[in-house]
């Protein structure tokens, strides 16, 4: 329950003896957060979040509504409360990990801009699959953007996690699947979106087939030159459109369940 979360965030109340060392008197510092709640700590923390991915290029209103909208740090195990809106990837069980806010916001506004959403810059996205749900964060800020979200998960383990972490959430648009994303999820097709956290060879050919016209993926594959890229690819009228981007590191795309 949220409630019996750990108090956020510690690193906002300085200590006595930190926050005076050095000095002839020491009158204790006020903590920075006196008088706030735990949450309006964290919407703060956040806000910051929000302003830093501004500052390093992420520009589409819609996807930094949604990245503040979302509490991450309700996502991340207890011990790393304090770190939830830091720029960086974090554990979350079973081997994998949850991207840096920077990378789940990047790779968002690249898929916000599909081509069926070129002459609309203000809507919302229609439905979008999302291949590996880890904790469920990034499903959580794609329902701020899409209109249905499908999110498939190889390990049982991670979609349990992920059910309960958006349970209080009530998230009426967002579909938790335990599968192989690898085959994409039919049932849903054909998606204005497929975004990927996991990265493989190639991408499927499952996820162009389940691609809908206007629609795009965005997913991270090995690159020729070795490591991983973010690949985009659009499927227009005239066939598909692709475009390797950045490098980055994602944990591995695996078939089956586990
Ligand atoms: N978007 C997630 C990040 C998850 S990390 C979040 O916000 O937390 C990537 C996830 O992809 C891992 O949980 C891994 O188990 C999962 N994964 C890897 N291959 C997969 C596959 N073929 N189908 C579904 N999930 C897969």
């Amino acid at each position: 329950m949220a409630s019996q979360r750990p108090g956020f965030p510690v690193r906002l109340t300085p200590t006595a003896s930190a926050a005076t060392r050095g000095r002839a008197s020491a009158v204790p510092a006020k903590p920075l957060v006196v008088n706030q709640t735990p949450s309006m700590a964290s919407d703060a923390v956040r806000a910051r979040m929000v302003q830093r991915l501004a500052a390093q290029g992420i520009a589409d209103a819609r996807v930094l509504r949604a990245m503040s909208a979302v509490e991450r740090h309700r996502f991340v195990d207890s011990a790393l409360v304090n770190q939830a809106y830091e720029d960086t990837s974090l554990p979350i069980g079973l081997g994998q990990t949850i991207s840096k806010p920077n990378v789940v916001a990047r790779m968002i506004e690249l898929l916000l801009g599909a081509p069926a959403l070129a002459s609309k810059p203000g809507d919302r996205l229609g439905r979008v699959l999302e291949i590996g749900t880890g904790c469920g964060y990034q499903a959580a800020v794609l329902s701020h953007v899409a209109t249905e979200v499908y999110s498939i998960e190889r390990l049982r383990g991670l979609h349990e996690r992920a059910r309960s972490n958006l349970r209080p959430f009530r998230l009426a648009t967002v579909h938790l699947l335990l599968g192989d994303g690898m085959v994409g999820y039919a049932k849903g097709a054909p998606y204005a979106g497929i975004i990927a956290a996991a990265g493989g060879d190639a991408l499927p050919e499952a996820w162009l087939a389940q691609l809908a016209v206007g629609g795009r993926i965005v997913a991270p594959t090995q690159s020729p030159a070795g490591g991983q890229a973010l690949v985009v690819v659009d499927k227009t009228a005239r066939g598909l459109e692709r475009r390797v981007l950045e490098a980055v590191h994602f944990v591995p795309l695996k078939s089956g369940i586990a």
